[in-house]
């Protein structure tokens, strides 16, 4: 049968919440993938880019406050940055899942995360982590920031410390979810279709 349909139909009967940490570096493909794993798995979508992007265009207090980070490509500090999730994740009481979009960013919002969720009744089901090599990103990154209108994807120098940061204090968030024996890692480089159908598989695969 068909992975995608067999996706589906799994997915209705599983009666626990399914949460899914989307990791990776930045232009690993993360919010394209989440856009088909959402419409697939019907679960909520939450990008903490999104919405810091989303304060930033409506000049609040938050988004003034995380556009002095984001532009220099650095991270948004923890403690904020945590709040602004759970509150977040509370507007959903009915979902049937999450997809976390570039969150936990640091051990410290690994934690919180695992806190606020098993003080919700829930916890995260599997992080599936995409690789792509360096010099990829950063073409991939540049090409993107061609339109996207994001400031830190067009300087080369924001996007090698976005990295930097990645390699530095992100990358270790996937030791956490090793130790849990929630880490998968899949192949991030080939077609999107290609690539969504790897991370399904698992998600079937774990779910079975
Ligand atoms: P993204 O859209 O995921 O590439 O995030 C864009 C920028 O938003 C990052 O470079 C950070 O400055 C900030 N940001 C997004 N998510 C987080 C997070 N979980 N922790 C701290 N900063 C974040």
């Amino acid at each position: 049968m068909n992975v995608f349909l067999q996706a589906i139909i799994h997915y209705n009967i599983i009666d626990k919440m399914l949460n899914i940490v989307l990791f990776g570096p930045p232009g690993a493909g993360k919010g394209t993938q989440s856009q088909k794993l959402v419409d697939t798995f019907k679960l909520v979508h939450l990008s903490t880019g999104d919405i810091f992007r989303y304060n930033i265009k409506n000049s609040t207090e938050l988004g003034i406050l995380a556009k002095s980070f984001m532009d220099k490509g650095n991270l948004v500090p923890d403690e904020v940055t945590i709040n602004m999730l759970e509150a977040e994740v509370l507007k959903y009481p009915d979902a049937k899942g999450f997809i976390f979009d570039g969150f936990p960013r640091t051990i410290a919002q690994a934690e919180a995360l695992d806190k606020f969720l098993e003080s919700n009744n829930t916890s995260i089901s599997l992080m599936l982590a995409l690789q792509v090599d360096e010099e990829e990103l950063i073409s991939r990154l540049l090409l993107r920031g061609k339109d996207s209108g994001r400031a830190d994807d067009t300087d080369e120098s924001i996007i090698r410390n976005r990295i930097k940061v990645y390699n530095e204090q992100t990358a270790v968030a996937a030791d956490f979810y090793n130790k849990q024996g929630k880490f998968h890692s899949i192949n991030g480089v080939g077609s999107i279709d290609d690539i969504f159908e790897r991370l399904s598989s698992i998600i079937v695969e774990k779910n079975r």
